[in-house]
């Protein structure tokens, strides 16, 4: 039986996860550019990781790679030469993929190209323009009220040419090539929940399971929201087939209750074993129907593929005040949330590598436990849980029901089913069913 060693030390994990999104918080991150490339770096230290660039212009499903944006520096100076707004002090005050511009202009002109929350006057608002060509600074709303009449000398000093967009995948092999796809976004710039949270559990996933035996293979993609999994799908339609699993990692470190949203099958085997485990993990938690929005579960679950891809969060994206904005800071995620974030995957991944039939080799009438030191000891911690579980694996296993199958039967955990089956594994009462596929 695959061990995944769910035995973990939560402190660590968790501060582990928070020092990384500690350490690529303050990159200026977009679709494409350096920004990507540098964080796509700093995971390459840590998991094996295969960067792809590909070309701007080239054709993706119905997209096209758009051109490579970076940025050196952006502000709109006062005519007293003091910057009243200034790229260095947030990434977020820069619309990201905004056009170089150097010109002065009046207060009424410069307006049309701010933003800002006027529910949340002291935000700035994260806003892009990927697809549009155009320019703007995002603001605190009172800074933006505030700001007098004046000639204001505005720079962003971007370049938006030909150049790549990047993408990186980290390939674990298994015994068998079918596949659990893992994908994060990574093209959002200082942004802690959405975006660098999920980075930071699919590494450290990456990270636990390279070192261990493996039934799936594994593949987790860090890549640039949408257009990222568009290109994706387009260059690996040989390998979209061995996809059996998958889960999008995203807004994984906040305080909110834990969220999954099924794929668009909706009860496809990820969605049993996401449900099932969130049933047992004695919290609150909430299970949604696939809807065509949010992250690149659109693309995965679009028809052409319908991939067996749920999304695994805490809040939401747009459901908690801090999204898409400044205070979706590090101080708006925990440690904590984290590292309770890593284990549920962690534990989901132990239903979909354990979870088999076997069958009963001794069916008629229950077998003795006791002769084979199997019947628990009376008064035993988890006597009854024990006993039980053992007692619908040998009812149930007739080769038909599988162990996730008979967990939510009998209304126990996987994990003491699981157990209970190499109890009677090594009891010689039950046999695996020979290529026993994943129901
Ligand atoms: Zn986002």
């Amino acid at each position: 039986m695959g061990d995944l060693k769910l035995d973990l030390d939560l402190d660590a994990l968790g501060s582990d996860m928070f020092r990384f999104v500690e350490e690529l918080f303050p990159i200026c991150r977009s679709i494409t550019g350096e920004g990507i490339r540098t964080t796509l770096d700093a995971i390459a230290k840590r998991v094996p990781l295969q960067l792809h660039e590909v070309p701007s212009g080239t054709a993706v499903l119905d997209w096209e790679i758009p051109r490579e944006w970076n940025i050196r520096d952006a502000y709109i100076k006062n005519r007293a030469g003091r910057r009243v707004v200034d790229f260095r002090e947030h990434n977020l005050h820069v619309v990201g993929y905004s056009s170089p511009v150097s010109r002065r202009m009046p207060l009424s002109q410069l307006k049309r190209h701010l933003f800002s929350l006027p529910d949340q006057p002291d935000l700035i608002p994260y806003r892009t323009s990927h697809y549009s060509e155009g320019w703007g600074f995002s603001m605190q709303h009172e800074k933006l009220t505030q700001l007098p009449e004046d000639e204001y000398e505005v720079c962003i000093d971007s370049t938006l040419e030909p150049g790549n967009l990047t993408y990186g995948e980290c390939y674990l092999q298994g015994d068998s090539k079918k596949e659990i796809l893992i994908s994060c976004h990574c093209c959002h710039p200082s942004i802690a929940n959405d975006n660098l949270s999920g980075i930071a559990l699919a590494t450290q996933l990456a990270e636990h399971l390279q070192s261990l035996e493996l039934r799936y293979s594994y593949r987790f993609l860090f890549i640039p929201g949408t257009i990222g999994s568009i290109t994706w799908l387009a260059r690996n339609e040989d390998v979209i087939g061995l996809v059996e699993h998958g889960l999008v990692v995203t807004c994984v470190g906040d305080p909110g209750h834990p969220t999954y949203k099924r794929s668009r099958r909706s009860d496809a085997p990820i969605d049993r074993a996401v449900e099932h485990i969130l049933r047992h993990s004695g919290q609150e938690y909430e299970v949604r129907d696939f809807s065509p929005y949010g992250y690149d579960e659109r693309q995965y679950c679009s028809p052409g593929f319908n991939l067996a891809v749920g999304s695994l969060m805490r809040t939401p994206n747009g459901e908690y005040p801090e999204y898409h904005t400044s205070a979706d800071n590090l101080d708006f995620i925990k440690p904590e949330c984290l590292a309770d974030s890593f284990q549920l995957y962690l534990h989901v991944l132990d239903v979909l590598e354990n979870d088999r039939a076997y069958l009963n080799l001794n069916p008629k009438g229950e077998p003795q436990l006791g002769r084979r030191g199997l019947y628990p000891s009376v008064g035993a911690q988890g006597t009854s849980s024990t006993l039980m579980a053992r007692l619908w694996l040998l009812n149930l296993s007739d080769g038909e029901h599988s162990l996730l199958d008979i967990a939510e039967r009998a209304g126990l955990p996987f994990v003491a089913v699981r157990e209970a089956a190499q109890a009677l594994l090594d009891g010689g009462l039950l046999a695996p069913v020979s290529g026993s596929p994943v129901p």
